[in-house]
């Protein structure tokens, strides 16, 4: 059954890896910000267009792990239609789920495929790319141009 779950949450991931949804560069974005792991070699640009405090669309670009790209497309399609807030407290629960043991106590029904990045968990390295696409989200709302790396 465990390795049932595991296959399944692989193929997600190797699936949203292979073929990443939102992937490429909108005519108009409204906030946008890049991202990097220099440790893996992941490298992505997120473009989100924010309406009346709400994320109205989210795309992004780049190259790097299955892990990175799989999760900056789920990412990409959990935080449409979300305020800036619940984007934010998203990766709160998403983070607490890839760090902490049993998952932090966060309501997997929530996060709904995110939950795929459970096993991260037990690779620390991988950690970093699974919240690089989470880490620029944030950036991007705040606004800030520069760069941000997992390693600063
Ligand atoms: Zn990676």
């Amino acid at each position: 059954m465990l390795d049932d779950l595991r296959e399944l949450y692989q193929e997600v991931i190797l699936d949203h890896g292979k073929q990443p949804r939102n992937f490429g560069q909108p005519a108009e974005a409204t906030r946008s910000a890049r991202g990097n792991n220099p440790l893996c070699g992941d490298r992505m640009t997120l473009y989100l267009t924010v309406e009346d405090g709400r994320v109205a669309d989210a795309r992004f670009e780049g190259k790097g792990c299955a892990i990175s790209m799989a999760s900056a497309s789920l990412m990409t399609e959990i935080i449409k239609g979300r305020t800036a807030a619940e984007a934010r407290a998203l990766f709160e629960r998403f983070h607490r789920l890839v760090t902490t043991d049993a998952g932090g106590g966060v309501d997997a029904d929530e996060l709904d495929k995110l939950t795929v990045f459970a096993g991260v968990r037990e690779f620390p390295v991988r950690v970093k790319c699974a919240t690089l696409a989470w880490h620029t989200m944030t950036a991007a709302l705040e606004g800030r141009n520069d760069e941000i790396s997992t390693e600063d």
